[in-house]
């Protein structure tokens, strides 16, 4: 990665969030309308003063991992500037280096982006024809390569695929050998380490290429002969010719092409020289005709770079602007795919989309509806400034989101035993109850209601410490949309002295858990019919981290070190209501009292259902908030 500590002018001030711009509760992760940031005011900037007629941005993801949480800003920033201005936003594969790159990302990433824009920005989606290449035409008597986007819409029955930076390979050798024409650029005979060597640091001067004067004939030739394959990995590079005493060391005759006799994912063995990412990068962009080109903050020292290419190549069409913006770091969590690789690889998760990764995929599985995360990233907004977010803020928006949308149902995570003495043997009654309180539309449902019930181990003490308001001997509690009980004691395990059981009456007149005496009980706790419970396996996460920062690990220390122990607990044996034993993979509830949860998509089966909890009821951010008083300033 580029050293992103070199200091280089910027006019853009960062602006803060109008605070009007919240998200409502009504509709999070549908706002970008009237979004505005320094980003935003530039494309308006733009519009307004003719340079551009339409908006193209694109999401430039590497195929060498999954997508996270991190990629999920970008694409909400790319895909919602597109929208907000009636644009598109091409979904390229930055696939340059052949060797860490694979099929099965390009296809994890197409997905991933699909869901997480699905009945947003879905009509934004640049895209082209599945084997598309860029066309070579004549603008103003010279050479020029275009492949624009095409959204689904536009399709007229077409296969789509994303773009590829490989599909221009074709069109970046004939850019590359065009700088050789035009004297700016050479090959160099220097092995990497030299080249290392000889670039300098920013305030010592570089030394020159010995093979920089060399002839243009004699750099073509030898640029074409590493395209037919002459030369050994690393034997040559083709370099800028810029100035090697620039204080930008990027500057510094950067390498464009290097040699690797590779297999590519997407051209086989049709090349054996690859670009750069900096001479790719931005030949992609124009190529596609991306209007705003928007990057994370370490490529702001490569910008000059990517506008000298464009430049010196005096490309007819309108160049792409390129501008910066902060990185996504939230807390518990870490971004780079290098690390997460390892996670998977060493086993220590169950895979990319295990519910504990922050990669989009796990979030999907483990339960966070897109929207929800929509309305994180545009609450978190775009700035300047490098910051931590809060992983309870991503948490807030998922709660926030499921607390409308999900039915409510009753599930016994820790089952106890609780048999109603005076409740008659054999008898069902259908208890109604409502399906979500936030959402009257969202009906009821009945649930059956017998002698033996389960409740959570929890839920009763034969001792209460102070304070314990649930079951407990002599004690009288709600069953929730059922009746009263009092606890009229217990049996225990002879041997370990545990209770097993707890015996208890009902008061008949208490049906749907309203007291026609209008006494008061302290505790309405869940329940499910012990006859007619489903049994289920319920996994429940943790932080996939112990410490906040996991990639700030000292010296010496690997952050595998600081994963959290405890971050996932498989519960078998759970009772569920019979309703939950059909759930559909991938269907949402919240479980009384415990949380949201999300039936597996890969594990669960009708009749034998498996739950990831996709988050705790408990909204430690709302409550942090509370403190601080409302702000933008709160999320980071
Ligand atoms: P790597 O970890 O391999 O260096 P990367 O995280 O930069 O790569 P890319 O595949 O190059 O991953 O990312 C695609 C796009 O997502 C880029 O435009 C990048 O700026 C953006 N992006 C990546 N990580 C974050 C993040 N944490 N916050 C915001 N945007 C990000
Ligand atoms: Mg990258």
């Amino acid at each position: 990665m580029p050293d992103s500590n070199v200091p280089q002018g910027n006019a853009d001030q960062e602006q803060p969030a109008p605070a009007q711009d919240q998200p409502t509760a009504e509709r999070p992760g549908e706002l970008g309308a009237e979004r505005q940031d320094f980003l935003r005011e530039i494309v308006l900037q733009d519009l307004a003063s003719g340079r551009i007629s339409e908006v193209v941005t694109r999401f430039p993801p590497e195929p060498n991992g999954y997508l996270h949480i991190g990629h999920a800003k970008s694409i909400c920033l790319n895909f919602g500037i597109a929208r907000q201005f009636g644009g598109r936003c091409n979904l390229r594969m930055d696939d340059t280096n052949p060797t860490k790159e694979d099929v099965e990302y390009v296809d994890s990433i197409t997905t991933d982006v699909k869901w997480l824009i699905e009945g947003w920005a879905d009509h934004c989606l640049g895209l082209k024809p599945v084997g598309g290449l860029p066309e070579t035409r004549q603008v103003g008597g010279r050479e020029d390569f275009y492949l624009p986007p095409v959204t689904p819409g536009e399709s007229r029955g077409r296969a789509l695929e994303p773009f590829y930076a490989s599909d221009y390979f074709e069109p970046l050798y004939r850019y590359a050998l065009l700088l050789i024409r035009r004297g700016k650029a050479f090959v160099c005979d220097h092995t990497a380490e030299e080249v290392d060597q000889m670039r300098g640091a920013p305030d010592r001067a570089g030394e020159e290429s010995h093979y920089r004067n060399r002839s243009v004939e004699e750099s073509l030739d030898l640029f074409e002969r590493m395209r037919a394959g002459e030369f050994p990995d690393g034997a040559r590079t083709l370099r800028a010719k810029i100035d090697m005493d620039a204080p930008n060391v990027w500057l510094r005759d950067p390498v464009l092409y290097r040699i690797r006799h590779a297999s590519h994912h997407h051209t086989g063995n049709a090349w054996c020289i690859y670009p750069m990412y900096d001479f790719a990068h931005g030949l992609s962009d124009y190529i596609e005709g991306i209007t705003h080109s928007i990057c994370t903050l370490e490529f702001e020292v490569h910008r000059p770079l990517y506008e000298w290419i464009l430049e010196v190549l005096d490309l007819p069409r309108a160049h792409p602007r390129q501008r910066e913006f902060a990185r996504l770091n939230v807390t518990y969590t870490i971004m780079s795919k290098r690390r997460l690789l390892r996670l998977v690889q060493e086993g220590l998760v169950r895979g990319w989309d295990d519910p504990r990764m922050p990669t989009i995929s796990g979030m999907r599985r483990r339960g966070y509806p897109a929207e929800a995360i929509r309305a994180f990233c545009d609450r978190i907004g775009v700035a300047k400034r490098e910051n931590m977010v809060e992983l309870g803020l991503l948490e807030h928006f998922v709660r926030d989101d499921l607390n409308r949308r999900t039915p409510r149902a009753m599930a016994v995570l820790r089952p106890l035993r609780v048999v109603i003495e005076n409740y008659p043997e054999g008898q069902v009654e259908k208890m109604e109850t409502i399906n979500n309180p936030e959402d009257a539309a969202m009906g009821t449902r009945r649930v059956p209601f017998s002698r033996v019930v389960y409740i959570e181990q929890d839920d009763f003490r034969e001792v209460p410490p102070p304070k314990y308001h649930r079951l407990s001997p002599g004690v009288e509690v709600r069953l929730r949309s059922a009746y009263l009980i009092t606890c009229t004691g217990v049996v225990k395990d002879p041997e370990t002295g545990e209770v097993v059981e707890v015996r208890a009456t009902y008061d008949p007149a208490t049906r749907g858990g309203d007291t026609p005496d209008g006494r008061k009980v302290k505790a309405t706790i869940h329940w499910v019919s012990a006859a007619h419970a489903v049994d289920a396996e319920v996994r429940l996460y943790d932080t996939l981290f112990a410490v906040e920062n996991p990639d700030d690990v000292p010296e010496g220390q690997d952050f595998i070190q600081t994963l959290n122990p405890d971050s996932l607990e498989i519960l078998r044996g759970c009772m569920l209501e019979p309703s939950l034993g059909e759930a559909t993979p991938g269907a949402r509830y919240q479980f009384e009292r415990l949380g949201y949860f999300c039936a597996d998509a890969e594990d669960s089966r009708p009749g034998a259902p498996a739950f990831n909890r996709t988050v705790t009821l408990k909204d430690a951010w709302a409550r942090i908030e509370k403190k601080q008083g409302r702000g933008s300033e709160a999320a980071e």
